[in-house]
């Protein structure tokens, strides 16, 4: 296979080398407070001659671009997929699944990205990881880093949820802790990684950040023997929400599923951008925004153009929850099933209660069939942030 990059605005195409992030052409029309212009997308076609493998080896290898003995032995994905009976049950949707990513080795989905990236790194031969986070994308880092041998900077909120940020500290990484919020911290990475040279592990900037969270729907389509028929994906940055449809994608393009799932992306009503340009068809002045579920809090989504073109294109649909409706789904799914998610995960199982509640009833629904396959993407352990799970043991007894 050969693997390259391709601007998802305009097409231009680039190799894939270390110190390639954006497309030239389009990072330019970048504006202040506004998603990254330019997002590149990891593109394949077969060598000369080739063809595309056949399904076991696309399930086998993820169809990444970099080979599998530069990636650290640390296991991430191959995640279990759910089947709770009892909620099943309770909201009358026979073929719901969770998909359990609080079991990657630092607790969060966000290993995907960071396997992916270490993987590169040390192909590239590259030592020095640089990144920004609210928490979990810097733990992540941090853990995988430690496996991989590599050296990571992480910038992080004051207000990071302390779990994360012991987490990191104990996987070695060096923390600099800033005086304001993640998109203060980005810049300041940003500004690192310019004057000391590394790579950059930012969400959605590095390509390879939307490219290594694809395999979820790999994973999933194995798993289920089909693509689901609806998938629901909590939403910040837009990074994971882009890596799902991409992942689909991939699969639709290799010829083993044959329509996209519909995706369900669920945003806090404090921090809803993607939402709110979905609806009015651009991104506006960032708003202050506040979130129990402080993973899916940003001011301004890095990957908000492309996550909405993809909603767009294959016609994704938004649902904003709010924070109680956060930590009473967090309650439920712990008590309902056995799995315990922090408020960023929870918030993916109560868009859908919202809609399976607005589609009660109306069995032929188009919007949301319960009999239908339906998948609800668990991102982060509830152990991450404790504080946060206890409001939900005194208000729902
Ligand atoms: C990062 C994160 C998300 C949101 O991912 P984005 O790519 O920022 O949209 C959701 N849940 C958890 C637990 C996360 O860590």
């Amino acid at each position: 296979m050969n693997y390259f990059y391709r601007c998802s605005e305009c097409g231009n195409e680039y190799e894939i080398t270390p110190d390639r992030m954006l497309c030239d052409e389009c990072r330019i029309l970048q504006e202040p407070d506004k998603p990254l212009r330019g997002i590149l997308e990891v593109r394949f076609r077969p060598d000369s001659e080739g063809q595309y493998p056949g399904a076991e080896e696309v399930f086998r290898t993820n169809m990444l671009p970099v080979e599998p003995r530069w990636f650290p032995k640390i296991p991430v994905g191959n995640t279990p997929l759910w089947e709770p009976e009892r909620l099943r049950r309770d909201t009358g949707s026979p073929n719901l699944y969770l998909k359990d990513d609080t079991v990657n080795p630092t607790g969060s989905f966000k290993d995907r990205a960071s396997y992916l990236v270490a993987a590169f790194a040390r192909r590239e031969g590259i030592r020095e990881i640089i990144l920004a986070s609210t928490g979990n994308a810097g733990s992540s880092m941090a853990g995988v880093g430690a496996a991989a041998g590599l050296d990571i900077i992480l910038f992080l909120p004051e207000a990071a949820p302390p779990a994360k940020l012991v987490q990191a500290l104990q996987y070695g990484a060096r923390v600099i802790r800033v005086k304001g919020n993640y998109d203060l911290a980005y810049e300041e990475s940003m500004k690192w990684e310019a004057e000391h040279g590394g790579l950059s592990r930012n969400t959605a900037y590095n390509p390879l950040t939307i490219e290594g969270k694809k395999t979820v729907s790999f994973e999933i389509t194995n798993q289920l023997g089909s693509a689901p028929d609806a998938i629901f994906v909590a939403a910040g940055d837009g990074v994971i929400l882009g890596g799902v449809y991409k992942g689909f994608a991939d699969l639709i393009e290799l010829g083993l599923i044959n329509k996209m799932p519909r995706v369900f992306a669920v945003q806090a009503e404090g921090s809803s951008a993607i939402a709110r340009a979905f609806k009015s068809g651009s991104f506006g002045t960032p708003v202050p925004t506040y979130s129990i579920a402080d993973s899916i809090q940003v001011d301004v989504p890095k990957n908000g153009y492309y996550a909405l073109s993809c909603l767009k294109k294959y016609r994704g649909e938004c649902v904003i929850v709010t924070d109680e409706e956060i930590i009473k789904a967090q309650k439920i799914l712990s008590s309902g099933s056995g799995l315990f998610a922090e408020p960023a995960g929870a918030a993916a199982y109560a868009g859908f209660l919202k809609v399976r509640e607005q589609t009660q009833g109306s069995p032929g629904n188009s919007r949301l069939n319960p009999s239908s396959k339906i998948v609800i993407l668990i991102t982060g352990s509830g152990l991450k942030d404790i504080e946060a799970a206890m409001k939900g043991i005194t208000s729902s007894g």
